[in-house]
C-alpha cells in the first residue's frame, strides 16, 4: 500500500486536482488511496480512509450484493460505470446515505491489481431529477391541456403535449407534433383572440385569451388559452407554454346567462328588484324605465312605495311579511302605479322573494292592466246593452204580441162597418138592375170604394208600425209637385166627408216643387184630414192651410169638431191611446202615434191645439233641403 503511494507523487498532485473523489482500492478491497474530495465527500479526514475496507463506504443492505458484483468485475476486468441502470448509494462516516455515481477503471501498477473509483456525488443532479419527474408527472396529470412549442423552430412546432391535451382537441400523437397549434383554428381564423395570440407570440408577452377552436371531428369548443413565453438565462426566447382550458360549458352557461340578462332588461313587462329588508330598488328593467319615466340610477334611491300611491310603507310591509322568507310563495293583488309625472295606471302586482347570498330581495312583476280593466269595462258597457236591448227586444215582442192581439180585437171590429158597408152596398147594387137607376149604383160603389180605401189606410198604419219596429222604414226624399200631392189626399178624403162638410183647399201652393218624401207628407196629412171628418159633425168646415218658407213646409189642419178633452191631450201621441169623446167613433189610436214617428225621424215635428167641443188644429212641420219654384 505504502508502495503504491510513494510511487505515485505525480498521481497525488494529480487526484487532488480532479474536482471528483477519487478512491484506489486494491484487491482486497482494501482503500489504498482517496484523495481531498473523496474523504470530503464520505465525511473523513484527508488519509482516514487509507487502509480502511471499502465496505465502510458501502450501506449495510448494499454490502452483500455489493461483494458479488465486485468479483464478477474482477473477472471481466473491464473500465466501465458501476452498478449501470441501478441506484448506487454511499455510506459517510456519520452513517448518512447519499447517492452516487462511480467509474471503476482497473489498473495493474508493478504487477498488483487496482481499482481507480471515480465518485461523483449525485443528490443534487438526483433531487433536479426527481424535481423533474415531478413536473413531468404534474404536466401529465393537469386537467389543463398543456402543449410545450419549440420558438427556435421555425413556425414554432409543438414539441410537447400532455394527455389532456389530446382529450380535449381528439388529436393524439403525430397530429399534433411538430404542428404548429394553428391546426386547432380549422376555419375559423377571423377572431379577435387568434389576433391577440399571434401579437404576444411575435412580442414574446403573455396573453390570455377565449377563442373558438375545433376537435379533429368538426365540434367546437371554447378555448380559454394562455401563452407563456420561456426564456433562457440570455433572454432569449426559447419556448412557448399554451395552457388550453375547455370553457364550452362555461361560456354556454354565460352565454344563456347573458341572454337570460337580457331577456331581463329587455322586457317589455316591468320587473324590479328591491331589498326586502330597506325596501329600496336594487335593479329594474327596460319595461319599468320606460312605463314609470325614472332611470335605473333614479329608482336605485326609490322604493316600491314611491310608486304605489296606495300604500303606506307599514301596510306594504305587512302585506309583503308572509313571502319575505319563504320563496315558493307569490303574492298577487291589484293596484295603482304613479308615474314620475304623476299619472296613473292600474296594475297587476306579482312579487316573490329571491334570496341571492346573504341578500334577501323581492322580484315584483308588473302587469299594466289597463287594457283588461278597458276591456272589462267595456265588456261590462256592452253586456249592459246587450240587456238593454234584449228588455227592449222582450217589450217589442211583448208590445208585438199586444198589437197582434189589438190587431185581431181591432180587425174584427174595425173590419166589420166597412166590410159590412160593402156588403150592403154590393147586395143592393144587384138589385139596382134597371138603366136609370145608374146613379143608385155609382152611391154605392162610391161607398163601396170608401170603405175600402178606409181600411186600405187602417192596413197601411199596421204595416207602417211592423216596419218602424223592425228598423226597415226607409225614406226616400225627392223633388215633387205639392199641389199633385195635396189634390190626391184631398180628393180621396172628399169620398169620405159627412153631410155638409167642407175642404178648405190651400191656395198657395200651384207650381210648387218641394224636395221631402212625399209618401210621409201624404200619409200626414191624410190621417190628420180623416180625424177631421172623423171627429167634427156635420155642415163643418175644414181648413187645410200651407205655409212654405226656404226650408220648412208647415201644415194646419183646423176643424170645428169634438176636439180633446185637456186631461187627454198629453196622451194624444201615445200608441192605441184614444180619447174618451171618440170612444163611439171607429178608429185605432195608432194613426198620430206612426204620424209623430215619421215626422221625428224626417227632422219635423207635430203639435196642436184643441178645446173641447170647438175643436183642434194640428200643426205639422217638415223641414226642406231645396224648395224649387218651377218657372212658368
Ligand atoms: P184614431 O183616430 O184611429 O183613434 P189617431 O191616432 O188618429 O187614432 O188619433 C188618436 C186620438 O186622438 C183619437 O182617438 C182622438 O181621440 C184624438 N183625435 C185625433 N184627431 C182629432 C181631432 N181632429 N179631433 C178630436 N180628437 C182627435
Amino acid at each position: 500500500m505504502r508502495d503504491f503511494e510513494k510511487s505515485n507523487e505525480i498521481y497525488k498532485i494529480l487526484s487532488e486536482a480532479i474536482p471528483e473523489g477519487i478512491i484506489v482500492i486494491n484487491k482486497e478491497q482494501k482503500i489504498v488511496s482517496a484523495n481531498k474530495h473523496a474523504s470530503d465527500l464520505f465525511g473523513y479526514e484527508v488519509g482516514e480512509l487509507v487502509g480502511k475496507p471499502l465496505s465502510i463506504l458501502i450501506p449495510n443492505s448494499y454490502r452483500k450484493a455489493h461483494s458479488g458484483h465486485v468479483s464478477g468485475f474482477y473477472r471481466n476486468h473491464e473500465k466501465r460505470r458501476m452498478a449501470e441502470g441501478r441506484q448506487l448509494f454511499g455510506l459517510r462516516k456519520n452513517d448518512q446515505t447519499f447517492p452516487l455515481e462511480v467509474g471503476l477503471n482497473p489498473f495493474t501498477v508493478y504487477g498488483n491489481t487496482y481499482t481507480l473509483a471515480l465518485v461523483i456525488d449525485i443528490t443534487k443532479r438526483k433531487k433536479i431529477e426527481e424535481s423533474q419527474t415531478m413536473k413531468t408527472a404534474a404536466l401529465e396529470a393537469a386537467l389543463n391541456g398543456i402543449v410545450i412549442t419549440d420558438a427556435q423552430r421555425e413556425d414554432n412546432p409543438v414539441i410537447y403535449y400532455n394527455p389532456t391535451f389530446e382529450k380535449i382537441t381528439g388529436y393524439s400523437g403525430d397530429e399534433i407534433l411538430n404542428r404548429n397549434c394553428r391546426f386547432l383554428h380549422a376555419d375559423d381564423k377571423d377572431q379577435e383572440g387568434i389576433k391577440t395570440i399571434r401579437d404576444s407570440i411575435k412580442n414574446g408577452e403573455k396573453c390570455r385569451v377565449q377563442i373558438r377552436n375545433y376537435k379533429k371531428d368538426g365540434t367546437l369548443f371554447w378555448n380559454e388559452v394562455s401563452i407563456n413565453p420561456i426564456r433562457d438565462k440570455a433572454g432569449k426566447i426559447t419556448h412557448f407554454v399554451g395552457i388550453q382550458n375547455d370553457i364550452t360549458e362555461r361560456k354556454i352557461a354565460e352565454q344563456e346567462i347573458f341572454h337570460l340578462a337580457k331577456i331581463f332588461n329587455e322586457s317589455l313587462n316591468e320587473i324590479y328588484v328591491f331589498d326586502a329588508d330597506t325596501l329600496k330598488f336594487i335593479n329594474v328593467n327596460y319595461g319599468a324605465s320606460k312605463m314609470t319615466g325614472y332611470t335605473l340610477e333614479e329608482f336605485k334611491t326609490l322604493s316600491p312605495l314611491d310608486l304605489k300611491p296606495d300604500f303606506s310603507e307599514s301596510q306594504f310591509r305587512k302585506l309583503i311579511e308572509p313571502i319575505v322568507h319563504d320563496n315558493s310563495k307569490k303574492l298577487q293583488f291589484e293596484t295603482v302605479h304613479r308615474r314620475k309625472d304623476g299619472t296613473t295606471y292600474p296594475v297587476e302586482v306579482h312579487i316573490q322573494s329571491s334570496i341571492n347570498s346573504d341578500r334577501n330581495m323581492m322580484v315584483a312583476t308588473i302587469l299594466d292592466i289597463t287594457d283588461k280593466k278597458n276591456y272589462t269595462k267595456k265588456l261590462e258597457q256592452t253586456v249592459e246593452k246587450r240587456t238593454e236591448q234584449l228588455k227592449k227586444a222582450l217589450e217589442s215582442e211583448k208590445e208585438l204580441n199586444e198589437l197582434k192581439t189589438k190587431f185581431l180585437s181591432m180587425v174584427s171590429h174595425e173590419f166589420k162597418t166597412p166590410l159590412s158597408g160593402i156588403l150592403t152596398s154590393a147586395t143592393l147594387i144587384g138589385k139596382y138592375t134597371k138603366e136609370e137607376q145608374q146613379d143608385k149604383r155609382d152611391k154605392h160603389l162610391k161607398t163601396i170604394m170608401g170603405a175600402v180605401y178606409h181600411l186600405t189606410n187602417i192596413l197601411d198604419d199596421f204595416l207602417s208600425i211592423e216596419r218602424m219596429e223592425k228598423g226597415k222604414e226607409s225614406y226616400q226624399l225627392s223633388d215633387f209637385s205639392l199641389s199633385k200631392m195635396i189634390n190626391e189626399v184631398v180628393y180621396n178624403a172628399n169620398m169620405l166627408l159627412k153631410n155638409g162638410q167642407h175642404i178648405n183647399y190651400p191656395q198657395n201652393i200651384e207650381d210648387v216643387t218641394v224636395y221631402q218624401d212625399e209618401r210621409i207628407a201624404s200619409l200626414t196629412l191624410t190621417n190628420l184630414l180623416h180625424n177631421a171628418i172623423k171627429y167634427a159633425p156635420e155642415d163643418t168646415e175644414i181648413d187645410l192651410r200651407v205655409e212654405l218658407t226656404d226650408d220648412m213646409m208647415v201644415f194646419h189642419i183646423k176643424d170645428n169638431g169634438i176636439g180633446i178633452p185637456e186631461k187627454d191631450q198629453k196622451h194624444i201621441f201615445d200608441r192605441y191611446f184614444r180619447s174618451e169623446n171618440v170612444l163611439l167613433t171607429q178608429g185605432t189610436g195608432i194613426g198620430l202615434n206612426i204620424v209623430k214617428a215619421h215626422l221625428e225621424n224626417l227632422g219635423g215635428r207635430i203639435y196642436f191645439k184643441s178645446t173641447e167641443n170647438k175643436g183642434s188644429t194640428f200643426t205639422v212641420e217638415m223641414p226642406l233641403k231645396t224648395t224649387k219654384l218651377a218657372q212658368g
